[in-house]
C-alpha cells in the first residue's frame, strides 16, 4: 500500500504546484482547510476549501482519516522528517500525553470555532457558494515566517515530541476529524494470529499503541489513525486488517478513548515513548503561557506559536535535558515571556488610547512598543506621528511620519498626515 500513498502525495503535490501556477486559479481559489471556519461558520460562503473540508468529512466517516494519511502535504513532511532523523541515526521517544487531546481541540474551538461562531450570530449568516475566493494565498503567511513554520512544526516538533508531533499536538484539523474517524465503518480491525511482537506500533507513524488497541477492542480506536495501512502491511501473521463493520454491530464505548495509561507499556516498544502524563498540567499550562505571549508577533500564526512554546515547555520539563542548558532556556524563556507581553500590552493600550483620543498614553505605549519591537508596523508609527501632532509637538510629529513613510510610501493615512502636518 506503501506505493500508493507515495503516489497519491506525488499527484497531490503535482496538484498544488498547478494550482498555484495558475492551472484553475479562476475557478478554485484558496484550499486551506480553515476556509470552514472564516467562510462558511463565519458568513456561509461555500468556496473550494469548504468543499473540500465536507469532502474530508463525509469520506471520513466511511473510510477513516484518509485525508491526513494520504493526501495531507503537512502530514507527509512530518513523515519524511521522521525517515531522514532515522536515517540519521536519531529515535526520538515519541510523547505520551493528554495534551494530544486537549490541545488541538482547545486551539480548534478558540481560534476558529468560537470567534467565527460569534460573528455569525451577531451578523446576517447567508449561505452562498464562490469557489474562486478567497485568493490561495489568502491565509498563508510570507516566505520567512512559511519557511520557520515548516521547520519547527515539520521537522523540530518531530525531533522533540515524536512521531507527527504537529498532528498529535496541535493540528485543529486533525481535531476536527476525531468525531467522523471514531465513527469510521472501515478501521484497522484484529482478524486473529497476532503474536504481540509489536512491529504495528513500531511502524504507526502517529504514535498508535496498535498492538494493545487490536488485542484489548479487536481494533484501533485510536482517532488519529491515519490510515495509512504501515501496521496492515508490516503485520508478519497477517493478524490486522482494513475491514468494514456494520455501524449498528459496532461496539462503541466512550471508555475505549480514555487509554493513555495502558498503552505504551509492553516490552517490546516500551522504549519508543517517553511517558509524559505526570507532566501534563505543567507542559499545558507553560506552553499556553509561551504560546499566547509570542502569539501574532512578527506575523508569527498560532500553529508556529503554539510549536514554539510546546517545544520550549517540553523541554524546560524534560529531566533527560542537562541542567545546565535547562537553566538557560529557563532564563531566556523568561525574557521572552516578559518582553513579548510588554510589548503586546503597549501595543494594546496605546491603540486603545489612541482610539480615545488619549493622546499621552498613546505616545507612552506606542514610544515603547516601538522601540523595543523590532518589526517595523507603519500602523503605529502614524498614530505616534498623529498624537505627537495632536499634543502640538510638530518635531516629533514629522520624524515618525518620515518612518511610517519609509515603511510604506504608498498608504493614504502616511500622504495625509503630510499634508494635515504641512497645513499647520
Ligand atoms: S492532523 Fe493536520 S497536519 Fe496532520 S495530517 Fe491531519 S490535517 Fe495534516
Ligand atoms: S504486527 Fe501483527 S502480530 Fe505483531 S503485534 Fe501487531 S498485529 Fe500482532
Ligand atoms: S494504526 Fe495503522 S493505519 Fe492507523 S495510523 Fe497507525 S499504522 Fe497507520
Amino acid at each position: 500500500m506503501q506505493k500508493y500513498r507515495v503516489l497519491s502525495f506525488v499527484i497531490i503535490h503535482l496538484l498544488i504546484f498547478l494550482h498555484i501556477a495558475g492551472f484553475g486559479q479562476e475557478l478554485i481559489g484558496s484550499l486551506d482547510f480553515q476556509e470552514l471556519f472564516h467562510s462558511f461558520l463565519r458568513i456561509g460562503t461555500i468556496n473550494a476549501g469548504v468543499i473540500m473540508v465536507f469532502i474530508a468529512f463525509f469520506t471520513t466517516l466511511i473510510f477513516g482519516r484518509f485525508f491526513c494519511g494520504w493526501a495531507c502535504h503537512f502530514g507527509a513532511i512530518q513523515e519524511l522528517s521522521w525517515v531522514i532523523l532515522q536515517k540519521l541515526n536519531i529515535t526520538p521517544r515519541t510523547v505520551n500525553s493528554r495534551l494530544v487531546v486537549l490541545f488541538p481541540l482547545f486551539i480548534l474551538l478558540h481560534f476558529y470555532i468560537i470567534p467565527n461562531l460569534d460573528y455569525a450570530l451577531n451578523h446576517n449568516w447567508k449561505i452562498s457558494i464562490i469557489t474562486n475566493t478567497p485568493d490561495i494565498w489568502a491565509f498563508l503567511p510570507g516566505f520567512t515566517i512559511g519557511l520557520l513554520t515548516f521547520f519547527v512544526d515539520g521537522f523540530l516538533i518531530v525531533y522533540f515530541l515524536g512521531r507527527k508531533g504537529f498532528c498529535r499536538f496541535l493540528c485543529p484539523w486533525g481535531a476536527f476529524l476525531k468525531l467522523p474517524s471514531a465513527l469510521a465503518v472501515y478501521k484497522i480491525r484484529n482478524v486473529g494470529n497476532c503474536s504481540q511482537c509489536g512491529t504495528c506500533t513500531k511502524n504507526c507513524p502517529i504514535g498508535i499503541d496498535v498492538s494493545y488497541e487490536i488485542n484489548n477492542f479487536n481494533k484501533v480506536v485510536n482517532t488519529n489513525c491515519t490510515n495509512c495501512m504501515l501496521c496492515t502491511d508490516g503485520c508478519p501473521t497477517s493478524a490486522i486488517k482494513y475491514a468494514f463493520t456494520n455501524p449498528l454491530k459496532e461496539d462503541y464505548q466512550l471508555s475505549d478513548f480514555f487509554i493513555g495509561d495502558k498503552t505504551y507499556n509492553s516490552s517490546v516498544i516500551k522504549q519508543s515513548f517517553i511517558n509524559f502524563r505526570v507532566n501534563d498540567i505543567w507542559l499545558g499550562l507553560l506552553s499556553f503561557i509561551i504560546g499566547f505571549a509570542i502569539d501574532g508577533l512578527f506575523g508569527m500564526g498560532h500553529f508556529l506559536s503554539f510549536g514554539i512554546a510546546l517545544i520550549i515547555s517540553f523541554n524546560l520539563l524534560n529531566v533527560h535535558v542537562n541542567k545546565q542548558v535547562r537553566r538557560i532556556v529557563v532564563s531566556i524563556t523568561f525574557i521572552l515571556i516578559c518582553w513579548a507581553v510588554s510589548v503586546k500590552y503597549s501595543i494594546k493600550e496605546g491603540v486603545n488610547a489612541y482610539q480615545k483620543k488619549n493622546y499621552h498614553s498613546t505616545i507612552k505605549y506606542l514610544q515603547y512598543s516601538t522601540s523595543v519591537y523590532p518589526n517595523n508596523i507603519g500602523k503605529y508609527f502614524i498614530y505616534l506621528a498623529d498624537a505627537y501632532f495632536e499634543i502640538g509637538d510638530v518635531e516629533n510629529a514629522k520624524k515618525y511620519t518620515e518612518i511610517a513613510f519609509k515603511i510604506n510610501p504608498q498608504h493614504q493615512s502616511v500622504k495625509q498626515l503630510q499634508i494635515k502636518i504641512s497645513n499647520k
